[in-house]
């Protein structure tokens, strides 16, 4: 588009593989032992530590994770779970491989995160026969997620949950590293360290740390850690996973039908070094998007996305939102134009009730979750990884102001 079109091109994202990483993989293929074996059991040993929780589990995705905390905690049909209609597919279908509905909930206007006072609501409305779902579905739990890396207040969540009787999984695909604290002074709680029953992270190929593809479940709790690991693995005895050692019994039993989770030590090389790079590479993307704060904060087109004191931000995401009433233009011309002047950038989310699957099953309306139907129409996510240049993120930040001169509304 005009004068962004002879700047530099910027990718959405760009991974950050070191030398380490390329080094641990190529010693895993030499080693001749590509599954899950002691490269998996040693990034979960290391997971567990940087998080601060008692249990970890390596999978091969979140969305695997998501799956087997719900099983554990024995999800099943004729159960609803609040789940904020701002998140991706995995999040809400989980919740129906066990047979169970999502109950959405609208989201804060400022952060995108889930709004608790709306949960508190919808938990009200479904009963009053106020929601599309069937009244008597009996609300089991809640699944919170961490939008775009900035956490919300798990103590509110699990206080919200406790008086609900609900279990709480927190979808934390973009919370490593993160944390929350309840004011200045007061001390950082670590997103996984016991902040839900069970906390799922995301080691997708542009998410904050990356395995390729990878996710890993932690929990306090030893039984929900046991039926995981047993369900992320055919539901073998717990005997069987020795086999993985090469000290187990041929003999293993299967006593229950299980899933095909298990994460690949070629993956888990990848992990035990991003690992270790994890709390870098945040101060990177902080770095990064403190320096849009100051070069958009005047732009009134814009809003920009909040970062309270209290946050340990992960800054997985940068998701600006458009003032359509300062512009001439809506959301989707506006990314046609960044493509043009080769901008890579993204919309998190479409939110779930305007997906057709849960359009036409559950029949949820735009004005059930009215702040999520207006927000997504306005929100564009910039390109933030680690790595991104200045050079790159001036470009960016020309990008954005030109389209909004050019687009802006007298
Ligand atoms: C990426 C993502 C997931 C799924 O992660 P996978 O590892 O790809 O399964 C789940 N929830 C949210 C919010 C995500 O962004």
């Amino acid at each position: 588009m005009h004068a962004t079109s002879t700047r530099v091109p910027v990718p959405f994202f760009r991974p950050s593989i070191g030398e380490e990483e390329i080094e641990e993989v190529v010693g895993c293929l030499r080693s001749g032992w590509l599954t899950t074996g002691c490269r998996t059991q040693q990034f979960e040993d290391d997971f567990a530590v940087a998080v601060g929780a008692k249990h970890a589990l390596a999978v091969n995705s979140c969305t695997a994770a998501l799956h087997l905390a719900v099983e554990a905690l024995g999800l099943r049909a004729g159960q609803a779970v609040l789940v904020p209609t701002m998140t991706f597919a995995a999040t809400a279908e989980v919740v129906r491989y066990q047979g169970a509905v999502p109950l959405l909930v609208d989201c804060d206007p400022s952060t995108l995160n889930m709004d608790l006072q709306d949960a508190e609501q919808k938990i009200a409305d479904l009963k009053a026969g106020h929601t599309p779902l069937d009244p008597g579905l009996n609300v089991a739990g809640v699944m919170p997620v961490h939008v775009g890396g900035l956490m919300l207040d798990m103590d509110a969540v699990k206080a919200f949950a406790a008086r609900h009787g609900l279990w709480v999984v927190e979808d934390a695909a973009h919370a490593l590293p993160a944390a929350f604290r309840h004011g200045p002074g007061k001390p950082w709680r670590r997103c996984g360290e016991n902040t839900a029953a069970v906390t799922c992270f995301s080691f997708y190929a542009n998410k904050t740390i990356t395995t390729g593809e990878g996710g890993m479940a932690v929990t306090d709790d030893p039984s929900l850690q046991s039926r995981m690991k047993q369900m992320s693995l055919h539901g073998l005895s717990h005997d069987a996973w020795k086999r993985y050692a090469g000290t187990g019994s041929w003999d293993y039993r299967i006593v229950a039908p299980g899933y095909k989770y298990n994460l690949t030590d070629i993956a888990s090389a990848l992990g035990i070094h991003q690992l270790r790079k994890a709390e870098r590479l945040r101060r990177e993307r902080e770095s990064l998007a403190r320096g849009y704060r100051e070069s958009l904060a005047a732009l009134e087109q814009v809003e920009l996305p909040p970062e309270p004191n209290d946050r340990l931000h992960a800054w997985h995401l940068f998701p600006l939102r458009l003032r359509l009433d300062r512009l001439t233009i809506d959301r989707n011309a506006f990314i046609d134009r960044l493509r043009a002047g080769a901008i890579g950038c993204s919309v998190h989310w479409r939110p779930l009730h305007l997906h057709p699957y849960y359009q036409e099953t559950f029949d949820w309306k735009p004005e059930h979750l009215p702040v999520a139907s207006a927000a997504w129409q306005r929100v564009v996510s910039l390109p933030l990884f680690p790595g991104m240049s200045a050079e790159e993120q001036q470009a960016v930040v020309a990008a954005v102001k030109d389209i909004a001169a050019q687009s802006a509304l007298e």
